[in-house]
């Protein structure tokens, strides 16, 4: 297997970065590279393109950020005209958030420069965006779709980019970015240097690079399949009645200050939320029915400390950097193999240790088989000893779910519990696409379901395959922890 993303390696000394850099990475306390970040500045710092494979929470934004400020401040200058400080450097990221956050970190890392960094992203008024792009920056991270919106304004123009980063390339690509990105290449001068970040070297991916990069360097940190080894992982068998009990008893026990917990529907992800702030956690739910205002603050509380669980969907919670949490929990099994990834890459970044905790009920069976197939490892179910050990089991009279539900939470909760169908309608993390798509507020574009995100076909109504994980849920056996750090 390959290096986690997670171990450091060199110091940061000893790459001889400006001092207006050095002081700015020793402020935000980082000592030494990951490995991202020791492949690729002295690659990037070079001219070199640079293709590489790396998931958010490598360190792969100080990767590309730090050598491209570098070379940057060859040319740096406190001159307040516009027109000395040209876009010489361009950042495209699939969302906002995602825009949001590096947007934040170049302005961290170029703070005691005179370069000066901007974002621009849909679903906010153009105007202040474009006051600042008149003003005159050198470092612009924009979504694909509002930058075009820009450019046709006149307010970007980029004849003088020198560096060009595609981040979240094969999400660009899923999301459907692919015509616009080509526009915006069209626009930057030939010569330049350019790189490009993706989770998977898809085919598609490939084909982009091989159009767009000149002979460049591969680095490869992470595959998609890997996670890491600071995070404990844990799978409990849970009836689907006795999930918010176990999840509190396990935030309880483990003495946990924060957590994300992942739902695969936008309600049952409403509905968590609410009957856990009912029982006085503090929680917030992120999820794509919320406004982007909503979403904006949800996440700040979060990051303040001020809420201790963020129940999120997988869609609305995609590439956000909320570092340090202590551990993230799978409430549902994810429908997507590799949204497991993803999720647990939330916890045991840059170096911390980890939590994840992934509740499997009698119907995930299936889906626990795929994690199996793209981790390559088996999974083996633990069981929970609940502190108070009265018998639980599937709701199946009203009398009872009144009482259960009154115990865990609202009864209400309870009686409008989802059935089966009614969940299948309510999911969130597979739209599909309307005919006639409004932009999609999260993404600055019509949301565009990629192929792999369509549920699989026995979701549909074919019965689940059989498999060896499911008679390990019925058997409900203890089994040992199931693969710890490695
Ligand atoms: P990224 O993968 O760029 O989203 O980074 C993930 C998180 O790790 C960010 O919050 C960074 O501030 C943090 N980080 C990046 N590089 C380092 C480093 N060398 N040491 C400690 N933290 C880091």
């Amino acid at each position: 297997m390959q290096q986690s993303p997670v171990v450091m390696t060199d110091s940061f000394s000893n790459l001889s970065l400006a001092e207006p850099l050095a002081r700015a990475v020793a402020e935000m306390g980082y000592e030494t590279m990951t490995p991202i970040q020791a492949q690729a500045i002295p690659v990037v710092l070079t001219g070199r393109d640079v293709m590489g494979a790396a998931q958010t929470g490598t360190g792969k934004t100080a990767a590309f950020s730090l050598p491209l400020l570098q070379r940057l401040l060859k040319h740096e200058n406190s001159s307040t005209s516009p027109a000395r400080h040209p876009v010489r450097a361009l950042v495209l990221l699939p969302t906002r958030e995602l825009a949001d956050q590096v947007a934040q970190q170049v302005k961290l890392y170029a703070k005691y420069t005179n370069l000066r960094s901007a974002v621009v992203f849909g679903g906010m008024d153009m105007k202040p965006q474009t006051l600042e792009l008149k003003r005159g920056v050198e470092v612009l991270v924009a979504t694909p779709g509002r930058l075009l919106d820009h450019i046709e304004a006149k307010n970007a123009v980029l004849g003088q980019v020198e560096y060009v980063v595609l981040d979240e390339a094969d999400r660009m690509l899923d999301i459907g970015f692919l015509p616009d990105l080509q526009r915006i290449l069209s626009y930057l001068p030939k010569q330049r240097t350019t790189l490009l970040f993706s989770a998977t070297f898809s085919p598609e991916i490939k084909r982009l690079a091989n159009s767009y990069l000149k002979d460049p360097v591969t680095i490869e940190v992470a595959r998609p399949n890997e996670t890491a080894s600071t995070v404990e992982q844990h799978f409990y068998s849970v009836t689907d009645d006795d999930k918010r009990r176990a999840l509190k008893q396990i935030v309880r026990q483990r003495g946990i200050t924060q957590a994300f917990v992942f739902v695969n529907s936008k309600l049952g992800c409403a509905r968590l939320a609410r009957s856990l702030e009912r029982e006085g956690l503090k929680t917030t739910a992120l999820h794509g029915d919320k406004s982007q205002d909503e979403r904006l603050k949800a996440l700040a509380a979060f990051k303040a400390g001020e809420v201790d669980l963020l129940v999120a969907t997988d869609v609305a919670a995609r590439g956000l950097d909320i570092k340090d949490v202590p551990a993230v929990f799978n409430f549902d099994v994810p429908f997507n193999a590799e949204d497991y990834v993803h999720r647990i890459g939330r916890t045991g970044r840059a170096g911390a240790s980890g939590l994840a905790v992934t509740f499997v009920s009698g119907s995930d069976g299936r889906l626990v088989a795929d994690l199996e197939k793209l981790l390559k490892k088996k999974v083996d179910l633990e069981a929970i000893e609940y502190e108070d050990d009265r018998p639980r089991g599937r709701i199946n009279d009203g009398r009872r779910a009144w009482r259960e539900a009154g115990e865990l939470g609202d009864p209400r909760d309870a009686l409008d519990a989802p059935r089966p169908r009614e969940r299948e309608r309510e999911r969130e993390a597979r739209p599909s696409r309307p005919a006639a798509a409004p932009r999609d507020p999260f993404f600055d574009q019509p949301y565009q379901a990629p192929a792999t995100e369509q549920p699989p076909a026995w979701e549909q109504g074919a019965k689940p395959a059989p498999s060896r994980v499911s008679a390990n849920i019925k058997s409900k056996r203890k089994v040992p922890a199931l693969f710890k750090a490695q």
